[in-house]
């Protein structure tokens, strides 16, 4: 490896990485370990415990003893929410390291990894700070009982599920952990995250931080460990009240057989495969290099992914001349390399998996204008890929790739039913933008199309601040924004007569 971490980052790499438990670093008890691999050198760079299913059920049983007992459900709303807001603040005093754990770990591009992924960690964790004290129920109108004069005194009040199963991927490895775990501590629920076995890294380094800034023992437990082992005991733990789950939508339909047990509450955030429509009137420059920028982003490794692209045939040569012309001029390398914008996918088997689909896609008769190759040197680097003459029936067009291909097709016609068809064939449901300077067509199709997010001149996520999550099979639930908060609560109704 020709890039130099800082001696901090090092010297963490070197540790054997243990599974957090009840607020202490303990061994696997099944002995089970994970390899790191960077997937821009190929080689091992940590070595950590792997979580089996008795570390899950004393990672469990310590979450549900911080749940019920101790200082946590004593704790006030707002010695809960500055516990959260110094969790942000220890993130960012080690920023660096952070980034240089999800270089190295993830294969992220320093940009986003210092620009997004950590300074989008601290803001997540310090906006759901700021919720703790602001989780309030109802006062209720309600009528008087027959037979009684007065109403009882009728009102809610919102309380902590309980114990929540986090199962996060390894695409963004630290803001997922910190969209799971900002709402749920909110919330007052207690905690077992299971980061990917591809990326552990950043998550038990943030472990170190909820020791340092002193969380009480139990309230966070982290396990690393595989799918198959950790997560599936997570799903099914009849001692976990709640499974929070991001990844696959075939994982999730996994999940929620698992969690049928104990009917455990479950949140999904899914895959997508997300149209991106431009319409003659659109700024097209702007629409070209956003197409290319957010398609590759991540190395298309992102569920937001703008994978099918749409253009009116009256600009679809230059548009696609200019996102393949965007796509051929993003440098592809390291993540620490400053000028990275796309980095290398995040394993063999992944990597695989691309080019599998990159074939199908020559099989069935698209045409290939770039990419669609591994990268002449060490590491899973794939060039960035794009299609053309796809047909909606071909699978690079109705399957979420996870990597740096996007599809484009031409469409005819402004009739707004069939461009919201095109937006709405696919079983997913997540993200979608229309590119319009037409502010009646934009709102329109923003009724018309199917997804949780609708982009207008703009695609993917808003602010954190703003629901987010997918219709159909992109997930159950939102994530952030006040929303965020409601699969980690109960509601609970009390009636009190009073005389
Ligand atoms: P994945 O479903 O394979 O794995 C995700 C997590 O689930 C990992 O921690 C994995 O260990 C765990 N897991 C795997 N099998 C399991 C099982 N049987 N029981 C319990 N846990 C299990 O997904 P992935 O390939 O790691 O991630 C990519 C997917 O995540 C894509 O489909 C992407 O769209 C989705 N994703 C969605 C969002 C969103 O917000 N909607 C965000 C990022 C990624």
């Amino acid at each position: 490896m020709d890039f130099r971490p800082t001696p901090e980052t090092t010297e963490f790499l070197n540790r054997e990485h243990g599974l957090l438990i009840a607020g202490e670093w303990t061994r696997a008890r099944g002995g089970g370990a994970i390899e790191s691999v960077n997937p821009a050198t190929e080689q091992v760079i940590a070595h950590c415990a792997a979580g089996g299913p008795d570390d899950i059920d004393q990672a469990v049983a310590a979450a549900r003893r911080a749940f019920e007992h101790g200082p946590w459900p004593e704790m006030s709303p707002t010695a809960r929410g500055r516990l959260l807001w110094q969790l942000a603040d220890a993130i960012e005093a080690g920023g660096e390291l952070l980034t240089e754990l999800e270089i190295l770990d993830n294969g992220m591009p320093r940009d986003p990894a210092a620009t997004q992924a950590v300074p989008g960690a601290a803001k997540m964790l310090r906006y759901y700070a700021g919720w703790t004290n602001k989780i309030t129920g109802r006062t209720i109108p309600a009528d008087p009982r027959p037979g009684q004069d007065t109403a009882p005194l009728t009102y809610t009040v919102r309380e902590p599920v309980g114990v929540a199963g986090q199962i996060i991927p390894w695409n963004y490895p630290l803001g997922m952990a910190a969209m799971k775990l900002g709402p749920a501590l909110a919330a007052g629920c207690t905690v077992v995250l299971k980061p990917d076995e591809h990326t552990p890294l950043s998550a038990l380094y943030l472990g170190e931080l909820i020791r340092k800034v002193g969380f009480p023992p139990g309230v966070v437990n982290i396990v690393p460990g595989t799918g198959e082992t950790a997560g599936a005991s997570l799903a099914t733990h009849a001692g976990v009240d709640k499974v929070a789950f991001t990844g696959s939508t075939e994982t999730g339909r996994t999940i929620v057989h698992a969690a049928a047990g104990n009917l455990k509450r479950v949140s999904l955030e899914l895959g997508g495969k997300s149209p991106f429509i431009v319409l003659p009137d659109a700024d097209l420059a702007e629409v070209a290099a956003t197409a290319a920028r957010l398609g590759f982003f991540l190395q298309g490794q992102n569920c937001q992914c703008p994978s099918r692209v749409y253009i009116h045939e009256a600009v679809y040569e230059q548009v696609v001349d200019d996102i393949v012309a965007a796509a051929r001029a993003l440098p592809v390398g390291p993540g620490w390399e400053p000028a990275t914008r796309v980095g290398p996918l995040i394993s063999a088997g992944q990597l695989g998996r691309v080019e599998n689909y990159i074939a199908s896609g020559l099989a069935d008769g698209a045409e290939l204008l770039t990419g669609g190759t591994r990268e002449d040197r060490v590491g899973y680097f794939l060039s960035p890929t794009v299609f053309a003459q796809t047909t909606g029936d071909m699978r690079i067009v109705r399957e979420e790739i996870f990597g740096p291909v996007i599809c484009v097709q031409p469409f005819s016609g402004t009739e707004l039913d069939g461009i919201a068809q095109l937006a709405n064939d696919t079983n997913y449901g997540l993200v979608a933008s229309v590119w319009t300077r037409d502010l009646s067509v934009a709102h329109e199709l923003a009724g018309r199309i199917k997804a949780g997010v609708v982009g207008i001149n703009h695609h993917g996520g808003g602010d954190i601040c703003a629901p987010f999550g997918g219709y159909k099979e992109s997930g159950w639930n939102r994530e952030f924004g006040a929303e965020g908060l409601e699969p980690y609560l109960e509601t609970k109704t009390v009636v009190i007569r009073y005389r």
